[in-house]
């Protein structure tokens, strides 16, 4: 069970990005409204995320660290329709396998467990905190997997990777106050009062953020909602383009394409627009099984789609010209 653990984790857990956006994802799907996350080093030294979200029961602690042992899918049918980030019970066991970590988890009744392990073997088991929430620490991360940790780069840019991977989440979920430092240093800091432009001018400034016009629009299946830069204002790479779909980051050239498009010959070639659409539609019509890191996901409906975020992206700026 730990050498598959261990093998799980080389698809879950490629760098510090990628732990951070898993304890993230889980933070969120436990209905946190205040997540702070520490890293030092680039997440490399150490990763501590605290939420006050719904905690785990202090029987099924344990439970959490084993493979597949989600409580967030409880029949087939839930495959088909999942509302949260996280589904695959991967996370914990694969994190763990590969770490030193500590979880402080409560749910508000009763004491809570301290629990920490060393490469996926359970080390200690404590009473805790009573505060409702959970907190974990990473540290020595790859201590027993040489060839990840020689593939991990500079301090700076796991620092970059972690970075972008909260700023997502940030935009994705503007209900939700995140904070991120590094080196004791603030990264990020939004308040959780909804108002995705007051995200999008922490992460990419007011400057941006005050070219922004507001985009919105429904079809049979699909309603969107979020904020596009002006045509004034692009950049030269894709990163500043987010698409969400329930929460959820997506990439899907097709439906970057109908952005763009939106633009029509406003857009100058290499030019890319800053842009924040979030997407809500039935879960069952999208497939998030396609690959561990969900970050490709299949619609049925997607050309509907495409054409209503090329629509509302039309009108957004023509209602800004009238
Ligand atoms: P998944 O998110 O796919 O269910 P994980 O390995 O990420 O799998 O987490 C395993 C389980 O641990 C989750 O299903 C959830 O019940 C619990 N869990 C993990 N992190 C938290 C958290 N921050 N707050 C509450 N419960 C959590
Ligand atoms: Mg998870």
């Amino acid at each position: 069970a730990f050498l598959s653990n261990k093998i799980a984790a080389g698809e879950v857990v490629e760098r510090p990005a990628s732990i951070v956006k898993e304890l993230l994802e889980n933070a969120l799907d436990a209905h946190s409204t205040n997540i702070l996350i520490e890293m030092e080093e680039g997440g490399m030294s150490s990763i501590r995320i605290l939420d006050n979200g719904d905690g785990i029961q202090a029987d099924d602690v344990e439970t959490a660290f084993y493979r597949h042992a989600t409580s967030k899918i409880k029949t087939d049918r839930d495959l088909f329709q999942i509302r949260t980030l996280g589904f695959r019970g991967e996370a914990l066991p694969s994190i763990a396998s590969v770490s030193h970590l500590t979880m402080r988890t409560c749910t508000g009744e009763g004491p809570g467990v301290e629990l920490t392990l060393e490469g996926g073997h359970i080390t200690s088991r404590t009473p805790s905190k009573t505060r409702k929430g959970t907190e974990v620490i990473v540290q020595n991360l790859f201590y027993n997997t040489p060839a990840r940790l020689k593939y991990l780069k500079t301090v700076h840019t796991e620092a970059g990777h972690v970075s972008d991977v909260v700023n997502r989440l940030a935009l994705a979920h503007p209900n939700v106050a995140i904070s991120l430092y590094h080196n004791g240093k603030e990264m990020l800091k939004t308040t959780g009062n909804k108002d995705v432009r007051q995200v999008i001018a922490s992460i990419y400034g007011r400057n941006v953020a005050k070219e922004m016009v507001a985009v919105s629009g429904t079809s049979l299946d699909y309603s969107i909602e979020g904020y596009i830069a002006k045509p004034e204002v692009t950049r030269a790479s894709r990163q500043y383009m987010s698409l969400f779909i329930n929460g959820r980051y997506i990439r899907n050239f097709h439906l970057a394409r109908a952005v763009q498009e939106g633009f029509h010959t406003l857009l100058p070639i290499g030019r890319y627009p800053v842009v924040v659409l979030s997407i809500e539609m039935d879960p069952t019509l999208i497939d998030v099984n396609v690959h561990p890191s969900k970050l490709e996901v299949r619609l049925s409906k997607e050309d509907e789609l495409a054409k209503l975020i090329t629509s509302s992206i039309q009108s957004a700026f023509n209602k800004q010209t009238l």
